[in-house]
């Protein structure tokens, strides 16, 4: 005799496609999934490493493939179950963080982390810090010693500043101005300069967390030195001037001088603060980048602090850099946020290395952000040559590819009408969509990351560094 339960399941195995029985289904299914044990087993290669962490991954897989199973929708055996687990441990037992070559042709491209490095500086930094190094401590006097010291004289010499010191970023450089030289009072500050950087750094957000209470003058195109006048009273703190580094107001527009609102804040004894952002050291603009405002121009016009970024136009380490006026410097370093946003020893030993490669007759090769923001589309058009001539012509003629001429954006909000020439690999494959390939590129074994631009994918080379154009080409050719 056979029980129902007998018949149900042999309709199920020989037609279970046509038959919908969701309960049912839905337990034959669940017996398909692999204890963890059973998956753990299996991961005798990995025996040595993680096993908490491994018995974490199989646990968070299984659960995915049981939520189906529990719908009936499981689509797969056992065995594969299995094996697509064991892929997933083994993706991720390797770092996670890894080495990825940048053909969006955005050399600061925040999503791939800013300005790059060269590896030999890499190596060289490491050398001197990776185990102790003198951070907080004079060597001459075997007392304590203070860590802004390593790059103060650099930072101050090459701004022209009294006093420099470095911290976390630009936001947090911005933060602990505010906070210092205006907690409780009032930030005058044009409504055409209350920008928004990305990643939630909004000017009057950032003005509020400081505790200080954002005095919003103008219109968000027009700004008068009387608009500023009026808004003064007792209370008033700071006058706070952001660079737009990240938008263009155009047509009926007035902001006022950074020198007027100098002079302004002179006959009020009230200090001015200038967030530059980007922050360039100097004008490229007959190497192709066009100019942005000069670190020395806005210090030289007498502001109290100036504040930019380590990783954007300087191409440093990610780092707020903090120029201006000896007393007000050192009250800053004094503030806690100053402790609670410091820079640890790689960052500072970065930073210093980068600011030693600026000489009087501009940035020596040594600074890998500023050489691939200025290489000619003459030297990139070579290297797209040497790429190409590693090619098989099969993987030419299959992707379509072509070196045309192309133009692309600096990044990170800096120059942000103005473009950079550059090259790029253009792909027209037969039978493969632009998303596809893109996706193909993204998931090679050595990353690569392009754009697609009107239906079409693009490798640009501004961002492709010297050095990788043999392993882009081994990477182009292996895409099937
Ligand atoms: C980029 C930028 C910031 C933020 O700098 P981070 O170094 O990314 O923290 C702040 N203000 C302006 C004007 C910027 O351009």
């Amino acid at each position: 005799m056979h029980s129902l339960c007998d018949v149900l399941r042999e309709a199920l195995d020989s037609r279970s496609e046509l038959i919908y029985f969701p309960f049912i289904m839905s337990q034959k299914q669940l017996k398909e999934l692999p204890s963890v044990s059973e998956v753990l087993l299996e991961c005798n290669v990995f025996k040595s490493l993680n096993n908490k962490y491994i018995s974490f991954i199989i646990k968070s897989e299984l659960e995915v493939y049981r939520r189906s199973a529990k719908k009936g929708a499981l689509k797969i055996k056992r065995a594969n179950i299995t094996k697509n687990i064991l892929y997933e441990i083994k993706r991720l037992m390797s770092p996670n963080m890894e080495y990825v070559i940048n053909g969006t042709g955005i050399v600061l491209h925040t999503g791939l982390g800013r300005s790059p490095m060269k590896e030999l500086t890499a190596k060289k930094v490491a050398k001197r810090v990776s185990g102790y190094t003198n951070l907080e401590f004079d060597l001459h006097t075997g007392a304590r010693g203070q860590r802004q010291d390593h790059i103060n004289v650099l930072l101050s010499s090459l701004t022209g500043a009294q006093s420099a010191m470095a911290v976390n970023n630009n936001a947090a450089a911005v933060l602990l101005s505010l906070n210092e030289l205006s907690e409780g009072k009032e930030v005058i500050i044009s409504r055409g300069q209350q920008v928004e950087i990305g990643g939630s750094f909004r000017i009057p957000d950032v003005i509020k967390k400081s505790g200080c209470i954002l005095k919003e003058v103008g219109t968000t195109n027009r700004t008068h030195l009387k608009d500023y006048e009026k808004a003064f009273n007792k209370n008033t703190g700071l006058i706070l001037w952001v660079h737009t580094s990240n938008y263009v107001v155009r047509g009926y527009t007035n902001q006022v001088h950074l020198s007027e609102l100098v002079k302004l804040g002179q006959k009020k004894r009230v200090p001015v603060l200038a967030d530059l952002g980007c922050g360039a050291l100097y004008d490229l603009s007959d190497k192709g980048v066009p100019k942005d405002m000069l670190i020395q121009d806005v210090v030289k016009s007498g502001v109290g602090i100036v504040t930019f970024s380590g990783d954007k136009l300087l191409g440093g380490p990610q780092a707020g850099l903090i120029v201006g006026k000896k007393t007000l410097v050192n009250r800053l370093k004094k503030n806690p946020i100053a402790r609670a946003v410091r820079c640890d020893k790689w960052g500072l030993a970065f930073l210093e290395d980068s600011l030693r490669s600026f000489r009087d007759d501009g940035p020596s090769k040594d600074n890998l952000t500023i050489s691939l923001m200025t290489a000619s589309r003459k030297s990139l058009t070579k290297r797209g040559e040497t790429i190409l001539s590693h090619l098989p012509k099969k993987t030419i003629n299959k992707l379509g590819i072509s070196l045309v001429e192309s133009e692309v954006e600096a990044g990170s909000g800096s120059l942000p009408e103005e473009k950079l020439e550059s090259m790029a690999f253009r792909f027209k494959p037969i039978g493969i969509s632009p998303s596809t390939l893109s996706s193909k590129f993204r998931m090679s074994e050595i990353p690569v990351v392009g754009y697609i631009h009107s239906n079409i994918f693009y490798i640009d080379l501004k961002a492709v560094i010297p050095g990788q154009e043999k392993d882009l080409a081994g990477i182009i050719s292996a895409i099937q």
